[in-house]
């Protein structure tokens, strides 16, 4: 009984994903025509590489029209999940073999994610501050779409591994923030910001379910018949099996935006790659950099603009102190020390999220006193206790009355 039970839910699931796909095939159908030159933002989480492979897959056995040429923008941001990196690179190897044109899309060196950090003084993104999206992921993007298209001379057709969560799909929404249904972090925005004059998006796996997704990377990509992918390593990364019960968000390591980093929690579970341990340390590194007052400049009181007026947010918290920058840093150093020293001793793939290079530039721009704009580093520290001012230049007398408390 059991076994015909079984059976039947195959045989649901399997009719399911042919529907997922027969749809996907008449949307390439319907829209891929419409452009000679296609590309694909590929961030390497479960989405985009569904959407990577299968597109091939479809080219290659001939189910929807091959275009005349078709480009992988590949986005690394630096803190891809070590696991999703080696899948990354397995499927670049198999992509090359096949001829397809395959580009690593990284920012520049002073806009990578800790050079920005720890070199400007730039806080870890929050809820209300997002730096991070558009730094390291849509800027570079856009940047090596707009060399393509100036090659190829025409707009090209982007397609994008965006796929609606239910509750969006109710409401029609493309799901902008990453922490949502388990969308992978950049992807809706590759969808909806990359410049009209450059391409047209496509998501052709908007309607997928994320058990489809899963059973796609788990049982059908790697057989021989729907192509040979190395998609299991990206399955086993977001926890193997378990993996179908859980709809989690792919971005990057310790992500400070994500209220939880599922993935990393997930695979250090896991005895091959356990010595990626100490990365759990990254998110309360960015809570400290954030939140500890001795680690923040804050702005005197009597900002305006450039109008002369004053400012409506008096004592806005600012950057990171040198002393802070130094600190972050150094951890992060430390982490990844402690995971190749591991690495090392167990024969596994080497942790490499903040490179000499990238040390010695964030060196000297702390050396040349780099700080954001509008801030020159002799702003006091968070910790000091200011008199408040309010927008309309009022001042509330804390400093009087905490000496008089005394
Ligand atoms: S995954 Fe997190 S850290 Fe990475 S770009 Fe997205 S929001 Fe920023």
């Amino acid at each position: 009984m059991k076994s015909e039970q079984q059976n039947i839910f195959e045989g649901t699931r399997r009719l399911q994903m042919d529907e997922s796909i027969e749809l996907t095939i008449r949307s390439m159908q319907a829209y891929g025509p419409t452009h000679k030159h296609w590309a694909i933002a590929w961030s390497g989480g479960k989405d985009s590489t569904a959407t990577l492979t299968l597109i091939v897959w479809l080219i290659e056995s001939g189910k929807i029209q091959r275009p005349e040429t078709l480009t992988v923008l590949f986005a690394d941001t630096r803190l891809e999940l070590v696991p999703l990196m080696a899948a990354a690179h397995d499927i670049m190897d198999d992509l090359r073999e096949l001829g397809i044109d395959v580009r690593i899309v990284m920012a520049p060196l002073d806009r990578r994610f800790f050079v920005y950090m720890f070199g400007r003084g730039v806080p870890p993104s929050g809820a209300g501050f997002r730096w991070c999206t558009g730094l390291i992921k849509i800027e570079p993007m856009a940047a090596e779409l707009r060399q393509l298209v100036g090659t190829l001379g025409e707009k090209v057709l982007m397609i994008t591994g965006v796929r609606q969560g239910e509750s969006a799909m109710r409401d029609q929404r493309i799901v902008m923030s990453c922490g949502k249904d388990g969308a992978e972090c950049g992807q809706g925005w590759y969808q909806e910001t990359l410049p009209a004059e450059l391409c047209d998006t496509l998501a052709p796996l908007l309607h997928w379910r994320v058990c489809h997704i899963w059973e796609w990377l788990r049982n059908w990509a790697p057989r021989a018949e729907y192509g040979d992918w190395s998609t299991k390593l990206v399955a086993e990364a977001y926890g193997g099996d378990e993996a179908e019960e859980k709809n989690a968000r792919t971005g990057c390591m310790g992500c400070p935006v994500a209220s939880k980093d599922v993935a990393l929690e997930t695979i250090v579970e896991r005895p091959s790659w356990a010595y990626l341990r100490p990365l759990l340390g990254l998110r309360a590194v960015f809570e400290r950099l954030r939140s500890d007052p001795n680690f923040r400049k804050r702005m005197p009181a009597g900002e305006r603009d450039a109008k002369g007026k004053l400012v409506k947010k008096q004592q806005r918290l600012g950057p990171l102190t040198m002393e802070a920058r130094q600190w972050g840093m150094q951890q992060v150093l430390t982490m990844q020390a402690a995971c190749n020293e591991l690495a090392v001793a167990q024969g596994r793939r080497k942790v490499d999220i903040l490179n000499p290079e990238e040390v010695a530039r964030i060196e000297e721009l702390m050396a040349a006193n780099t700080w954001p704009d509008k801030w020159t580093g002799e702003e006091p520290t968070a910790a000091v206790v200011q008199d408040q001012m309010y927008p309309d230049g009022s001042v509330w007398p804390v400093f009087d009355f905490l000496k008089s408390a005394a």
